[in-house]
C-alpha cells in the first residue's frame, strides 16, 4: 500500500508528521529517504510534536541517534545516516540494530544508506523536492503492520 501526497509549505509537512504520530505504536520503524533539504527533519519535528515531545528536534550529528521521551512515556529514537563513511557499520555500532528489534519508536533519516540493517517491516517515507515550497511525499508500507498504519492514517485524514 502506498499514499502519495503533496505539501506546499514546511508547516504542512510538519502537520503530516503530527498526523502520522497519531497512528504510531510502540515498536514502529519509519525509514525516511530523500535528498538534503527534502524535508525529512521537518517531518520528524512535526512527528515529535504530535507525540507530545517538547524538546527541539535537530538532526543528530555528533551522537548519530537522539533519544526523546514522548507525552505517554514512550521513547522516540531519531537517527541520521547522513555524513557517515560506512553507515551500516557505524549505525550497527551505535546500537541501531538493537533499536529495530526493540519496542521503541525509531525514525531514521537517509535510511537508504543502511539497506543491510533495515528490518523486514517498516514504513518508508520518501521526500522529493518539487520547488522551493512544494514536496512530494510518498509513504510505502513494507509489511502488514504498516498497511494498517496507512489505513489508520487515511481514515483520520483532515
Ligand atoms: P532534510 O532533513 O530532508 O535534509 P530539512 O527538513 O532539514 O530537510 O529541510 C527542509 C527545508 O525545506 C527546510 O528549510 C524547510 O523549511 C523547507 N521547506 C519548504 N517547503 C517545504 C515543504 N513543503 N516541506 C518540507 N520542508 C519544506
Ligand atoms: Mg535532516
Amino acid at each position: 500500500m502506498q499514499l502519495i501526497l503533496e505539501t506546499t509549505a514546511a508547516a504542512q509537512t510538519q502537520a503530516l508528521g503530527a498526523r502520522v504520530a497519531q497512528s504510531l505504536r510502540e515498536g514502529d520503524i519509519l525509514a525516511l529517504v530523500g535528498d538534503l533539504g527534502a524535508g525529512k527533519t521537518t517531518f520528524t519535528q512535526g512527528l515529535a510534536h504530535g507525540l507530545g515531545i517538547r524538546a527541539a528536534i535537530t538532526s543528530p550529528t555528533f551522537v548519530l541517534i537522539n533519544r526523546y521521551r514522548d507525552g505517554q512515556g514512550r521513547t522516540l529514537h531519531h537517527a541520521d545516516c547522513y555524513r557517515l563513511a560506512d553507515a551500516p557499520v557505524e549505525m550497527w555500532d551505535a546500537g541501531l540494530g538493537d533499536l529495530f528489534a526493540g519496542d521503541d519508536i525509531v525514525v531514521v533519516e537517509w535510511a537508504d544508506r543502511i539497506p543491510s540493517l533495515l528490518p523486514e517491516e517498516f514504513l518508508e517515507i520518501a521526500f522529493a523536492y518539487l520547488d522551493e515550497d512544494r514536496r512530494q511525499i510518498c509513504l510505502t508500507a513494507h509489511g502488514a503492520r504498516y498497511v494498517t498504519l496507512l489505513q489508520h492514517l487515511e481514515k483520520n485524514a483532515d
